[in-house]
């Protein structure tokens, strides 16, 4: 009940800090139920999603078409972050030959593949940049792993502008790039990589399962599959601070995103967006308004300084039971007044 009340309202902690709330999207969503959930935008749209839905490569107008279908029906002024296609590893499409690869996961997949198939990769850059004019549409890259890679995009995404603007189409010119950072190389460059995109979102499923050296699907390794381990809080501590640093946004869209214990942990790090399936959205709505963010200061210190993730579980939950006892105490005040 108390979730649904908070339903409508900001998503705002106690002692006043504004925190943005997005939603991971696939293909298949059914805008009306995401809306309902009052996002403040899509913080990543997986779009090998559709292209798994479709028989063949959707060619540049088809998805213009789709991204600018979704943009309006999730109505005006909510910014959409799409990814570029990410396939490979465990996305695979039925009308496209991959190489075979040993390891999949750590093969040609997501930026990589892209990039080396300019013809396939064109037709969505132009379809973006094309539902970028009316709408607010980010560009996203996944598996960023080097400099390298995001100097060629640069390069591709000049080249498929100038082609758009002689055939006489309209598209966004000022588009906003930015970085999946799920790349442990993309960690120990952030301050690098930040001169070079607008903005990181970071993929902690993917992060997770490339620093820790542990497949993210695998049962077997799942004891070590921990997004709370020292060292992806760390890594996340100094993503956020990179781009911090230079005065640009950053966001995490992985799937810890929508839990309670991670909420707690990404607002200690300065993190403002937060980007997860629709249905955390409103229980982490509510549970921000609990939160002050001037209380946040030592349980930063004290995860930073954690050497497993059972203490780090263990002091964020501290705090959840803190700020849970004090919601309980206004509401018996309340009752009584
Ligand atoms: C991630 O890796 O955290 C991520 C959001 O991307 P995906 O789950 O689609 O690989
Ligand atoms: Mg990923």
């Amino acid at each position: 009940k108390e979730i649904e009340e908070t339903i409508d309202k900001e998503t705002v902690t106690l002692d006043g800090k504004r925190i943005y709330l997005h939603v991971n999207v696939g293909g298949r969503l059914d805008i009306t139920q995401v809306n309902k959930k009052k996002p403040d935008g899509i913080g990543l749209l997986r779009t090998e999603l559709i292209y798994m839905d479709a028989k063949e490569f959707p060619d540049e107008e088809k998805q213009r078409k789709i991204y600018d279908n979704i943009a309006k029906e999730f109505g005006p002024d909510k910014p959409i972050i799409i990814r570029t296609l990410d396939i490979g590893a465990d996305k695979k499409l039925s009308y496209y030959k991959m190489a075979d690869e040993e390891n999949p996961s750590l093969g040609c997949r997501g930026m990589r593949l892209t990039l080396s198939d300019k013809k396939l990769f064109k037709n969505q850059v132009k379809g973006i940049l094309r539902a970028a004019k009316d709408h607010d549409i980010k560009m996203m890259y996944p598996m960023i792993t080097n400099l390298d890679e995001i100097k060629e995009a640069e390069e591709f995404l000049k080249i498929c502008k100038e082609e758009l603007k002689d055939d006489g189409l309209e598209y966004k010119d000022d588009i906003e790039i930015g970085m999946m950072v799920e790349v442990p190389s993309a960690v120990m460059l952030a301050d690098v990589f930040i001169e070079h995109v607008d903005f990181f979102s970071i993929g902690t499923n993917d992060l997770t399962q490339y620093i820790l050296a542990t497949d993210r699907f695998s049962p077997i390794a799942e004891k070590l599959y921990d997004c709370y381990d020292p060292a992806i809080i760390r890594a996340r501590n100094i993503v956020a601070d990179a781009a911090k640093k230079k005065g640009k946004k950053v966001s995490v869209c992985g799937e810890m995103a929508g839990e309670e214990q991670a909420v707690v942990a990404m607002l200690s790090m300065g993190i403002e967006n937060l980007s997860m399936a629709p249905a955390f959205i409103p229980k982490v709505r509510n549970l921000i308004r609990k939160i002050k963010i001037l209380e946040l200061k030592e349980i930063h210190e004290q995860i930073l300084k954690a050497e497993n993730a059972s203490y780090i579980k263990e002091i964020l939950n501290e705090y959840l039971i803190k700020i849970e006892k004090r919601r309980k105490n206004l509401w018996k005040r309340q009752k009584w007044r």
